[in-house]
């Protein structure tokens, strides 16, 4: 009889990154029985060790799972599903989990609910929410079949605080019937804090009228320690990196602050920054979308104010 909750953790440079406490926070909460985690990848056995608040920790350990591939991480996840056999399989709906979750449903011939933003157990079993229609209407989804997968949004979770470590339990991996073979990797150049973990995030729209209005975008990112965001219009002018793009086909982003400079508001955007507790909107249109979604507006013409504001905040900063 499958029960429990298992969550994927996941690791970078030997720690564990922080949707992997999220999720374990989120499966305790939902008291859906025996919290485990797995944790696939190649010399990571150390990195097991520093999962809190999980009862158990399976690891899978192969040189094959040296970088993430479809293929290989799905194989190893259904292997740790079988023999854990849990009631529900969450992930973080990371660049992993948005991949892996729906191949590991095909495989175990289950379902899938994708960017979850809230979890709760109805009638013995899991029930998820997310956005909908670009984030205009919200999802309830509940399961027929076993395990219910789901990805969860990052920061939508409190994280698990403290508790002792999990047992590990090493799961056997036959890589053999691996096809896929990385044989390159380059890694994206990005200075300062990663978007997806920003507290605060500045994000350039169209209106910025081409690469060089980002100067003054970019001047109060840094000064607020914070990442730059773009929306989709200014990637596709190739304006700026797709890496940075907010937005239903683009990152999600939950900051504390996200300030939006010269981007409509359109449903597709605030998909992905709708999850943020404090929007501004800079816009010289005092109609745009944006504004509904804002807890703070300024109406005006963003060569104006950006300076005004940067300004204002080195004058505070400096004030102490
Ligand atoms: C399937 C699909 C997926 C999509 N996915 C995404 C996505 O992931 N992310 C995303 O962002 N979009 C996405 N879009 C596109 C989305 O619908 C909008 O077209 C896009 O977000 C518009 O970008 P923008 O707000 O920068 O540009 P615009 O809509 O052109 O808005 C520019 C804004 O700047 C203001 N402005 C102009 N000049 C100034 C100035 N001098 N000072 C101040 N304000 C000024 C204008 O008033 C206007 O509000 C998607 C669309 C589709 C159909």
């Amino acid at each position: 009889m499958p029960n429990g909750v298992l969550i994927l953790a996941e690791a970078e440079g030997g720690e564990i990154v922080t949707v992997t406490k999220e999720l374990i926070g989120a499966a305790q909460r939902l008291g859906a029985g025996p919290v485990s985690a797995m944790l696939l990848g190649s010399g990571v056995e150390a990195a097991a060790g520093k999962i809190t608040g999980a009862e158990k920790v399976y690891v899978v350990d192969d040189p094959a799972l040296a970088q993430y591939t479809n293929d290989a991480y799905t194989q190893a996840a259904a292997a740790v599903a079988q023999k854990a056999d849990p009631a529900i399989v969450l992930m973080g709906q990371t660049n992993i989990g948005r991949d892996l979750a729906p191949a590991l449903a095909f495989k175990l011939g289950t379902a899938v609910a994708m960017d979850t933003i809230a979890l709760e157990m109805k009638d013995g079993g899991l029930h998820t929410t997310r956005p909908a229609y670009g984030g205009n209407a919200r999802a309830v989804n509940g399961f027929s079949t076993t395990p219910a997968i789901a990805t969860v949004r990052p920061k939508s979770q409190d994280p698990v605080e403290g508790g002792s470590a999990g047992a590990v339990e090493k799961v056997a991996f036959d890589a053999s019937g691996v096809r896929t073979k990385v044989t390159a990797r380059t890694a994206a150049t990005s200075e300062g804090v990663r978007l997806e973990d920003a507290d605060v995030v500045i994000a350039g729209g169209r209106g910025l009228g081409g690469p060089e209005g980002f100067a003054k975008v970019e001047e109060l990112a840094k000064l607020l320690n914070g990442a730059v965001g773009a929306s989709r219009a200014v990637a596709d002018l190739g304006w700026r990196p797709v890496s940075e793009q907010v937005g239903l086909t683009g990152k999600v982003v939950s900051p504390t602050l996200y300030v939006a400079v010269a981007i409509s508001g359109a449903s597709q955007h605030m998909a992905g920054c709708s999850g943020s507790k404090n929007i501004v909107a800079i816009n010289k249109d005092a109609d745009a979308n944006i504004f509904k979604a804002a807890r703070f507006g300024i109406v005006g013409d963003f060569a104006t104010v950006l300076p005004a504001l940067v300004e204002a905040i080195k004058k505070v900063k400096a004030e102490g």
